[in-house]
């Protein structure tokens, strides 16, 4: 059976309550058995690394405060945020970056993502970088953090933003963007660019992957509905029609640049 990292999801949400070892168990079942959890504020960061202690080898957590909850983030303060990730192995930093839907919190927004990329710098860690309506600011603020491995979540940009990326070494991650009706742009892009820089996500429990306009699926966009990693062999099918390669040599490809990616990342438990 094929194996997937799914490389961007957040499994301590309160979406994943008293169901989490079964759905853990499900996503073993369709191959799907190393989970990448980004940190998203203050309490995540203790529910993304007792998630990790429960589930040793599947669950891989990382440390950061996301730019959309910037205001429970509060003023940059390193030492805040390096005693919070005391205790903790963590796989990267983020998710941290820049989202212009909220220029209200930009200049707080850019300080703490400065502060994320020196600290990856520092502890020689991969950054996971949201990106969102910012790719012209992202791409001038990393300039200064040559050494720092970036993963790119959830790209819905052009092949020529998704190029400045890559040409820097970065990698990005393909989730249920690629299923939109309206995402030619992504599709294209991901179709040209090398498969080394790819990597699998699911985003869950958001950004659940719309396959088609039809009715029973609408259902699925519909505020309540729940994304969980189980959607990932239906991403990595998409991508490799996208591609037009097989599933099999798609799926290696991708868990090959896992483990690249993030180099802290052991083989599945
Ligand atoms: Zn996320």
């Amino acid at each position: 059976m094929l194996s997937y990292t799914d490389s961007h999801c957040h499994l301590d949400f309160p979406a994943f309550g008293s169901d989490l070892e079964a759905l853990i168990e499900a996503c073993n079942r369709v191959g799907v058995r190393r989970f990448i959890v980004p940190a998203i504020d203050w309490h995540s960061l203790q529910s993304a690394s007792a998630l990790a202690d429960r589930f040793p080898g599947r669950v891989f957590p990382a440390v950061g405060l996301h730019p959309c909850f910037m205001e429970s983030a509060g003023p940059v303060d390193e030492k805040r945020l390096l005693r919070a990730a005391e205790g903790a192995e963590w796989i990267a930093v983020g998710e941290t970056g820049l989202d212009g839907r909220f220029p209200e919190t930009a200049k707080l927004q850019a300080e703490w993502f400065d502060l994320h990329l020196s600290i990856a710098a520092q502890m020689s860690l991969p950054v996971i970088v949201h990106a969102v309506r910012a790719h012209q600011k992202i791409l001038a603020h990393i300039k200064r953090y040559s050494g720092v491995r970036l993963v790119v979540h959830a790209f819905s940009g052009s092949y020529e933003q998704a190029k400045a990326y890559i040409d820097r070494g970065a990698f990005l991650g393909v989730g249920g963007v690629i299923a939109r009706s309206t995402a030619h742009k992504t599709r294209d892009a991901l179709a040209r660019v090398p498969l080394e820089h790819l990597l699998l996500e699911t985003d869950s429990p958001d950004m659940a992957p719309r396959w088609s306009n039809c009715s029973s699926r609408d259902g699925a966009a519909r505020k309540g509905y729940r994304n969980t990693p189980l959607s990932i062999p239906s991403i990595a099918r998409r991508l490799a029609d996208i591609r037009k390669v097989p599933l099999e040599a798609l799926a290696v490809r991708c868990e090959q640049n896992a483990g690249l990616a993030f180099p802290g990342l052991k083989p599945g438990a």
